[in-house]
C-alpha cells in the first residue's frame, strides 16, 4: 500500500495500536516538521542512515527517498503491520532494542560514504542511546536527535549553569552541538507534556589533547557523582595534590562543585593524573 500520511492516524487507529508510553511512544503527525527535519539533516544518496525507534515509519519514509540505506530499530514488534507498509525497498528494519544491539556489527555490510543517525527519541532513554553512541564508537558523521527541550538544553549549558552534567562534556568533547529546531507538543499522537528541540551533532575535526580517554571519562563521571558535593568529597580515591594544582592554576580549589569546570579544565586534570 502506497504511503500517506495524512492517513497515518486512521492506520494507527483501524490497527487498533494501543501506545506505549513505557516505550515512549509519541509519534510525530506532522508532515511539515519531518520534512524540515530531513532536509535539514542534507542526507543523500551516499548516506547510510540509523534511525532509533521509528515507530509507524513517518521519518523513516521520508528518510528512505534521500539517503541511500536505513537500518532502524523499533523495540515494538506489534508496529510491524503499519510501519512494513510505510518503508522502502532501501531500508531493513530490526526489531529489536537498540541499547542492546552490536551496531557495528549490523552496517558491515553496508558500504557508504556518511553515517548519520537521525531519530525522534524514545525520551525514557535519551542518555543512555547517547551515552551507547559515544562508548561504542559508531563512526557517524553527524546525529540529528529530537528530544525533550529540556535534556536538549543541557547539551550546550555552559559550566555554571544547572543544566550542565557529565552529559554535556562527554558531547562537546566529541561534538558541535547545535540547535536545529523547537518543536511543540501539539505535533504528536499522543500528545506530551513537554515540547522538544531538534538538536544536531557534528564530528569535532580537531579533537581535544585527552593522553588517557578512559581516565577523562572516569575523572568526569566521579566528579558529577553526586552533584551537590564538592570536587573533595566525589573524587576521595584520587590524588588530590595533582588535582590541586591544576585547580589552583586556574584559581580554583577542591571545595567547587564540578559544574564549575570548563571542559577543558577537565582535560588538564586527567592529563595531570595521567603523569
Ligand atoms: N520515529 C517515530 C516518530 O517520530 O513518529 C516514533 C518516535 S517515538 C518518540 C520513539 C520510538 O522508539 C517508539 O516507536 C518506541 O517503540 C521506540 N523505542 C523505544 N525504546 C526503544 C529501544 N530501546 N530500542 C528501539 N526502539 C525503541
Amino acid at each position: 500500500m502506497k504511503y500517506s500520511f495524512n492517513n497515518l492516524k486512521e492506520e494507527l487507529e483501524n490497527n487498533n495500536f494501543n501506545f506505549k508510553k513505557k516505550y515512549g511512544q509519541n509519534f510525530i503527525i506532522d508532515k511539515n516538521i519531518i520534512n524540515n527535519i530531513v532536509e535539514k539533516s542534507n542526507v543523500d544518496k551516499n548516506t547510510l542512515v540509523i534511525e532509533i525507534g521509528p515507530g509507524a515509519g513517518a521519518l523513516t519514509n521520508i528518510l528512505g527517498e534521500k539517503a541511500q540505506n536505513v537500518i532502524a530499530y523499533e523495540i515494538d514488534k506489534s508496529l510491524k503491520p503499519i510501519l512494513e507498509k510505510n518503508i522502502h525497498s532501501n531500508t531493513k528494519i530490526i526489531y529489536d532494542d537498540f541499547l542492546k544491539r552490536n551496531i557495528k556489527e549490523d552496517i558491515k555490510e553496508y558500504k557508504y560514504e556518511k553515517l548519520y543517525i537521525i531519530a525522534n527519541l524514545p525520551y525514557y532513554i535519551t542518555t543512555p542511546i547517547i551515552m551507547k553512541i559515544i562508548n561504542d564508537k559508531i563512526p557517524a558523521s553527524k546525529i540529528i536527535v529530537m528530544v525533550q527541550k529540556e535534556v536538549g538544553d543541557r547539551f550546550k549549558a555552559k559550566p555554571g549553569t544547572k543544566e550542565y552534567n557529565s552529559l554535556t562534556i562527554f558531547l562537546n568533547y566529541y561534538f558541535n552541538v547545535n540547535k536545529i529546531m523547537d518543536v511543540s507538543r501539539n505535533v504528536f499522537m499522543p500528545k506530551p507534556n513537554v515540547d522538544s528541540i531538534v538538536v544536531s551533532f557534528t564530528k569535532k575535526d580537531k579533537i581535544f589533547k585527552v593522553k588517557n580517554e578512559q581516565l577523562f571519562f572516569k575523572l568526569v563521571r566521579d566528579s558529577f557523582k553526586q552533584k551537590r558535593k564538592t570536587l573533595k568529597n566525589n573524587l576521595k580515591g584520587y590524588d588530590l595534590s595533582k588535582i590541586e594544582e591544576i585547580l589552583n592554576k586556574n584559581n580554583l580549589d577542591l571545595s567547587v562543585r564540578a559544574e564549575t569546570l570548563s571542559i577543558e579544565t577537565f582535560i588538564e586534570i586527567a592529563n595531570n593524573l595521567d603523569k
